[in-house]
């Protein structure tokens, strides 16, 4: 589906040039994203730690960690060698706003050696509120939250737990506490102008016939896009969704899915599901051409 964009704020200019909030884009401009983000302080049942953040990357694929020094190397390396580079996210490998001190001064970075690129972030939502102000005062005005629910009694067939104010907490009152602070996150981004496009993983028999209600509240709190992704639960992989024998959607169930919410949002359909260190157009990963070895 083509995006309906009303250009009533710059809505036009800031996804002109970013290969995934605008489809158009995406055959033009190349995205890359720095693995600057180890730790993780919810847990997703089809998530294994051993590998990327499944939120918004490719289960089973281990990115390269890198020292926020290190990103802002590779990003004007690459920045040098890939002229269509136009945006640099931060993706995981955990999640960013878990690792707020690497994950800012990769930013702090960027904004003084590459102004020119644009920053974008990918939270599980947790700590979003508390970041929302240093988010701002980086000029990231594209945000991502991953909201597969929100329902805490769905929420707690989906993260078993969340490490909260030093504890660690269970079940649905957990559920409860991600689904508050994402939504409050997203209210306060779209506040301050910020575009956020909504992850949200389809899992068969869990949330499918949720996610219109999803995408109708996430519309209601100003949320730009909704990207579902299918779920990618390989037993190989470890997820305790793939070791359950959690099937994955087929392409007709995932397609039906984003119809049941295209009423009220509009839907990214041409998503890749890119690994935490992916470089290049979506769909063309040229992350082994930069390697730390060969920037370094
Ligand atoms: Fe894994 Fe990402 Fe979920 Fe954290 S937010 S548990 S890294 S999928
Ligand atoms: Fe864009 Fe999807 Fe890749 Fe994220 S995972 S960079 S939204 S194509």
């Amino acid at each position: 589906m083509e995006l309906k964009v009303v250009d009533s704020s710059g809505v036009r200019e800031k996804i002109r040039d970013h290969p995934c909030f605008s489809k158009d884009a995406h055959h033009h401009y190349a995205r890359m994203h720095v693995a600057v983000a180890p730790a993780c302080n919810i847990q997703c049942h089809y998530c294994n730690r051993k590998y990327d953040c499944a939120n918004e990357s490719r289960p089973g694929v281990v990115s390269e960690l890198l020292t926020p020094e290190q990103a802002v190397k590779k990003t004007l390396a690459v920045a040098a060698e890939i002229p269509q580079l136009t945006v640099l996210g931060i993706a995981g490998p955990g999640d960013p706003l878990a690792n707020p001190e690497r994950t800012f001064a990769t930013f702090a970075a960027l904004t003084e050696k590459a102004p020119d690129i644009r920053l974008c972030v990918s939270t599980n939502g947790l700590m979003l509120p508390q970041h929302v102000d240093e988010l701002c005062r980086h000029n990231i005005d594209h945000v991502t939250i991953t909201i597969n629910c929100v329902d805490a009694d769905i929420g707690a067939q989906i993260y078993p737990w969340i490490f909260w104010q030093h504890r660690r907490i269970r079940g649905a009152k957990a559920a409860a506490i991600l689904i508050e602070q994402q939504l409050m996150g997203l209210e306060m981004l779209a506040e301050r102008g910020v575009l956020v496009k909504i992850n949200s993983v389809l899992i068969p028999g869990v949330n499918d016939l949720h996610l219109a209600e999803v995408s109708r509240i996430v519309k209601q709190k100003g949320a730009f896009l909704h990207n579902i992704m299918p779920l990618i639960a390989e037993p190989e992989h470890g997820t305790f969704f793939g070791l359950m024998g959690q099937r994955a959607p087929s392409a007709k169930e995932l397609h039906a899915v984003q119809q049941s919410c295209a009423n009220d949002m509009e839907i990214m359909s041409h998503c890749r599901q890119c690994r935490a260190d992916a470089i290049g157009m979506l769909g063309q990963d040229r992350h082994d051409e930069f390697t730390l070895e060969r920037i370094e």
